[in-house]
């Protein structure tokens, strides 16, 4: 039986972006409380119930992203040379992988009002 597991986190981050009229609010250095949701599928393993610890999952987001995305300038980091929020979602899905599960979904919210989802 495979069950899908979500885990929410959040990353307090800066960027300019790249690419866009240098007019653009968004070019302008500014930051924002990014809401991630990280969804992994696996098997439910026996006998614990569980396809995995939600601790374990925690302990990997400390560990790949939280220290690399969180209180950081996201120009700095690479592959997020022009750190959109579409391209930061895929960084994060490219980046999390929880032994034993599949990443199958990041969704990342850059306000209360816009949201991306990328599923590989
Ligand atoms: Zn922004």
């Amino acid at each position: 039986m495979k069950m899908e597991l979500s885990r929410h986190y959040t990353l307090q981050s800066a960027r300019a972006l790249k690419g866009i009229d240098e007019e653009h609010q968004c070019a302008r250095l500014h930051g924002h409380t990014f809401q991630v949701r990280v969804s992994v599928l696996g098997e439910v393993k026996m006998p614990e119930g569980w396809v995995v610890d939600f601790a374990e999952m925690d302990q990997i987001w400390e560990e790949t992203i939280k220290v690399k995305l969180d209180h950081v300038l996201l120009n700095d980091v690479p592959g997020l040379e022009n750190p959109t929020t579409e391209l930061l979602t895929k960084w994060i899905f490219e980046h999390y992988q929880v032994p034993g599960t599949t990443t199958v979904a990041v969704d990342v919210n850059e306000t209360g009002y816009s949201r991306v989802r990328y599923t590989g």
